[in-house]
């Protein structure tokens, strides 16, 4: 048996050309565009992809994208002051402050400055708190896009055994609240986890955010299991170029499990997608205009 592929990247461009139709729609009505702020420190090339690839996101789907660039040697206070103009401006929906910051800046200090009703990327103390509490606030948006991956592809997720490997506040944690949140019974695993592969074996749903490539094997999968892979792991490959793998072993997982993500492909291009929705949420709620939230 080979497993069904989720077709994040397909997916992912559904979200977007609906996210689209919405922020046309926020125009119309706000007689302004949504806006999305994106703060990049310093000059790691990772991150100059990814807000590069954010920025051109946000303007392919209707809305206005800020990019603040500061240098790698920009103090702790500079960044906060940017932050705190970015919290004050009113065509500012949403911020992110691209992570990793450079050596010397406190990660934690900064991302508590951002004003938690714009912090689309979920990272602020206050929404981790609104959504263990069960109330309205941004969820991060990798773990969310698993979420709605799963909804599409098994409906109704009650009763099913979920399994999340890792505990990180940005993937881990909040994965597990939102499978408890949708009446899974969800296990967390983690780098002390006795008995790892007999404990992904209960699994219905394996949620793998590790950070270490090819880590799942395909016997520790359930036969028919819905299988995630958040990792993204630069490997060598056979022809000597590095390429990218998950932390499931895709090729033997697939044949045990009922539907696999890819990697690339899979989850990678829903972080995006959910970033540009939580921006269009925060703009609705901020000019208080309707919006079916569940929709999007
Ligand atoms: P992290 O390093 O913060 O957390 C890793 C977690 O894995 C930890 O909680 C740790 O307990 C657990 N762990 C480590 N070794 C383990 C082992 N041997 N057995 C079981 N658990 C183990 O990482 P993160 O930020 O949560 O990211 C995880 C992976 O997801 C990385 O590969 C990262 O690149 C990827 N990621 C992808 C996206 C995306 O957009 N697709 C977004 C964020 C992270």
């Amino acid at each position: 048996m080979s497993a069904a592929l989720i077709d994040g990247k397909a997916f992912a461009e559904g979200l977007r050309q609906k996210i689209a139709k919405f922020a046309d729609e926020f125009e119309a009505k706000a007689g302004r565009k949504a806006g999305l702020a994106v703060v990049l420190v310093g000059e790691d090339p990772a991150s100059q992809v990814y807000v590069r690839s954010k920025g051109k996101a946000t303007t392919a789907a209707g809305m206005n994208s800020f990019e603040y660039k500061m240098p790698a040697d920009a103090s702790e206070a500079d960044l906060i002051a940017k932050v705190e103009e970015l919290n004050a401006d009113p065509a500012v929906d949403g911020i992110l402050v691209q992570l990793p910051l450079p050596k010397g800046l406190d990660e934690q200090a900064v991302i508590s400055t951002i004003d938690p009703d714009k912090d689309v990327d979920g990272f602020h103390i206050i929404n981790a708190g609104r959504l263990s509490v069960g109330q309205k606030g941004f969820v991060p948006c990798t773990p969310l896009g698993c979420l709605m991956l799963l909804k599409d592809r098994l409906g109704d997720l009650s009763g099913k055994d979920a399994v999340v490997i890792g505990r990180s506040n940005i993937v881990g944690k909040p994965m597990a609240q939102l499978l408890t949140d949708a009446n899974a019974t969800v296990t967390i695993a983690h780098s002390r986890t006795a008995n790892l592969p007999e404990v992904v074996k209960r699994a219905d749903i394996v949620v793998a955010a590790v950070g270490r490539p090819e880590m799942v094997k395909g016997d520790w999968i359930k036969p028919g299991a819905t299988v995630i892979d958040v990792g993204i792991n630069r490997v060598d490959g056979e022809d000597g170029k590095t390429k990218l793998v998950g932390d499931v072993d895709f090729d033997s997982a697939r044949e045990v499990a009922g539907a696999i993500t890819p990697v690339p492909g899979g989850v990678g291009p829903m972080t995006i997608a959910v970033l540009l929705r939580n921006a269009l949420v925060s703009a609705y709620r901020r000019e208080n205009i309707a919006l079916d939230e569940d929709a999007l």
